[in-house]
């Protein structure tokens, strides 16, 4: 079977987000650039946890199936326009977090810099406006947003995180997850107190090492 290592990359993925429970049921979907036209993507309607390698599907930069049987993950629109976008992304992950996605159904963002480590290696994560799921609709919301940022909240629906690799998406999708989890316990506790502007000036001018 060609591209086994992204096969096998995809399929690790996958049960990665299911053990986090990240993807209920048949929730999320995953995707790799192996070239300029050509991505692999989970299918639609299987559950992540048991995907096998051969049940990926290669699709063209428009969507079209070029190998495998089925139909690709509904969501393929929203990952296509991150590789059309951006040429540095290698893999796409999205899912359904619960508490990040709490945040997204509530219409709170998580755009405050909170966590030296998650400024560093995730960014400023922007709330998208609500757009219908598996829709053209929804890639057009995210347009405004691609270039700029490498995770994003869905406004009630979930998260999509962009990376080099596969492995850089998923460990964005943790970071945005655990991020969210701090984020509502530290509003328990009298609200976040986010990074001043000199503070993050200081981490990006090599005070912190983003391998912390
Ligand atoms: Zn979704």
């Amino acid at each position: 079977m060609d591209h086994a290592a992204d096969r096998a990359a995809l399929v690790s993925c996958g049960r990665r987000l299911d053990a986090l429970g990240f993807a209920p049921a048949t929730d999320g979907n995953v995707s790799v650039r192996l070239g300029p036209r050509a991505f692999l993507v989970t299918p639609a309607g299987r559950e992540k946890g048991g995907l096998s390698p051969d049940e990926l599907l290669l699709v063209d930069l428009e969507g079209a199936v070029v190998e495998g049987e089925g139909r690709p993950s509904t969501e393929t629109p929203m990952h296509l326009l991150c590789y059309r976008r951006r040429g540095d992304v290698g893999g796409v992950v999205h899912a359904h977090p619960p508490v990040a996605t709490a945040f997204a159904a509530a219409g709170v963002s998580l755009d405050a810099p909170v966590i030296p480590e998650i400024v560093l290696t995730v960014g400023t994560i922007p709330l998208v406006p609500y757009a219908t799921p598996g829709t053209e609709e929804l890639a057009r919301a995210l347009e405004p947003f691609v270039d700029d940022h490498d995770a994003f909240l869905l406004a009630s629906h979930g998260v999509l995180t962009l990376g080099r690799d596969v492995r850089e998406a998923l460990h964005r999708m943790e970071r945005v997850e655990h991020l969210a989890k701090v984020t509502l316990a530290a509003r328990l506790l009298g609200g976040p107190r986010p990074l001043t502007d000199a503070q993050v000036v200081s981490l990006f001018s090599g005070g912190v090492s983003p391998s912390m």
